[in-house]
């Protein structure tokens, strides 16, 4: 027993999960809790990093509540998505009282009233970036003298003033041997794939200003500035992760020309044999030996927020770009065989149905590979919600999503599905993508069987969900005539 801590033993809890059948596509290591983990050491006699999606055995209340009583004095869980909040929160409520329960993460700033008033168990809330506040937490800092924290005092709920964001040099990337647990692509709680992934944030931040995004800023509404880690530790941590697929968190790794190019140099220099994903802007076709560098190191896959088709919802966007622009740096991309997944919004303000489809033939004449469709969804602090407020017939769901009295939940459903038909059922499109794939080693052709069958029958189930869903409609409708 370690006896100048003040904390022996933290819990770090990822709460999420979905039993047998998963929570969809969902296999990515929950790097924030991870960060706020690693910050723990040297603060906490011990850590024990818990994802839940992993141990189907603490997914039971009862035997979380045991291990808890058993071991932990501070238990510290991630609130990152909206989606199975409610979920998330009716587990935390079980979880016994009589040792430190702090909650943070996006959601959980986001929420943080609601959290305490659905959980009463909770102490403290962690707004914004959670490394520095939860050290003075755990070296036993008065509460009320932490910045970023909000707190239960009697039956008061205080809020501190918000925490300064830090220099990112001052926050140690994630301890990997705190993990308990490996990543493999996984659908619907399957594994499909034998390739262990990993996550890797380089940078945080992002220096454009699209009004739709609230990425680059923390849930506070503070604007994280572009701040980037050396390539040397970047590298350093790609060299020390033992998976052999690495996705970039970074909101856009080609920020800095020259910094990208440093990293792909050492890659190639340390002789490091992985494959990445990346975000990436157009303007980064401005670089093509980048480019060229890029595809040497190991990179294959480009992520990238196109957005629209329209020149006018671009402009309303703030994308900063146009489609002509888009077009040029396409001509470009072309040369290079990445496999290009391109983001989309639909349902913006004003955009008609014909502006809605007109994605699907600029995406094919780009030549991306795939597409992600979004309907137009607002945070609390996204800077596109004083134009949706203020334009008449327009409104925001519980949810964020933004619709109207022309374009409804179940129209942009149906106008959803038509691009996503228009551009994938084509068989030159299917070639396209298995060519990339299987070229750029990212699959074997087993692999690509094997993820094909897996998109089927996820197709088939959100098919058969979709029937279900309308004979329910149906009854509902018999039922009320
Ligand atoms: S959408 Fe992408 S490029 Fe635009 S501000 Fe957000 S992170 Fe930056």
């Amino acid at each position: 027993m370690l006896k100048n801590h003040k904390y022996q033993h933290a819990l770090c809890l990822y709460p999420y999960y979905a039993g047998d059948k998963g929570t969809g596509v969902d296999f990515f290591p929950p790097t924030g809790l991870e960060y706020v983990a690693t910050a723990l050491k040297g603060h906490v006699g011990q850590i024990s990093l818990i994802d839940l999606r992993y141990k189907q055995s603490l997914q039971s209340p009862k035997n979380m509540i045991e291990f808890i009583s058993n071991n932990i004095d501070l238990v510290c869980i991630s609130i990152a998505w909206r989606s199975q909040y409610e979920k998330v929160c009716t587990y935390i409520n079980q979880l016994p009282t009589g040792r430190t329960i702090v909650v943070g993460g996006r959601e959980a700033t986001d929420q943080v009233e609601d959290i305490f008033k659905r959980c009463p168990n909770v102490d403290v809330v962690v707004r914004g970036e959670g490394e520095h506040t939860i050290q003075e937490l755990a070296d036993g800092l008065p509460w009320e003298q932490i910045t970023g924290l909000s707190y239960r005092s009697n039956a008061a709920i205080i809020h501190n003033p918000n925490r300064p964001l830090q220099p990112i040099e001052n926050i140690e990337p994630p301890d990997r041997s705190l993990r308990q647990d490996s990543y493999f692509p996984v659908i619907h709680g399957k594994r499909i794939l034998a390739v262990e992934f990993d996550t890797i944030l380089g940078s945080r931040g992002c220096p454009y200003k699209c009004k739709f995004c609230t990425f680059s800023m923390n849930p506070l509404g503070q604007k994280r500035d572009y701040v980037a880690r050396s390539p040397e530790s970047v590298v350093d941590e790609i060299q020390a992760s033992k998976a052999k697929m690495i996705i970039f968190a970074d909101d856009n790794f080609f920020v800095n020309s020259q910094r990208a190019e440093r990293i792909c140099d050492l890659i190639i220099e340390r002789g490091i044999k992985k494959l990445y994903f990346a975000n990436a802007r157009i303007e980064v076709s401005k670089h093509p030996q980048l480019l060229e560098k890029a595809y040497r190191a190991g990179f294959r896959v480009m992520l990238m927020g196109i957005e629209s088709a329209s020149d006018r919802i671009l402009e309303q966007l703030h994308k900063g770009f146009n489609t002509k622009q888009i077009r040029d740096a396409f001509t470009v991309f072309r040369k290079f065989p990445f496999f290009y997944h391109a983001y989309f919004i639909y349902g913006n303000i004003g955009e008609t149905e014909e502006e809605m489809m007109a994605i699907p033939k600029f995406a094919r004449e780009l030549g991306v590979h795939m597409i992600n469709l979004s309907k137009l969804r607002l945070d609390k602090f996204t800077p596109l919600r004083e134009l949706v407020e203020s334009t008449p017939g327009y409104w925001i769901s519980k949810k964020g999503n933004v619709y109207s009295k022309e374009y409804d939940r179940e129209r942009l459903r149906k106008i959803r599905k038509r691009i996503r038909n228009d551009f994938f059922f084509r068989p030159l499109q299917f070639f396209r993508i298995f060519n990339t794939v299987h070229k750029g080693g990212l699959l074997t052709y087993w692999d690509m069987f094997k993820v094909s069958c897996a998109a089927f029958l996820l197709l088939l189930d959100y098919s058969f969900q979709s029937i279900c869903k309308s004979c329910r409609h149906l009854l509902a409708v018999k039922k009320t005539e």
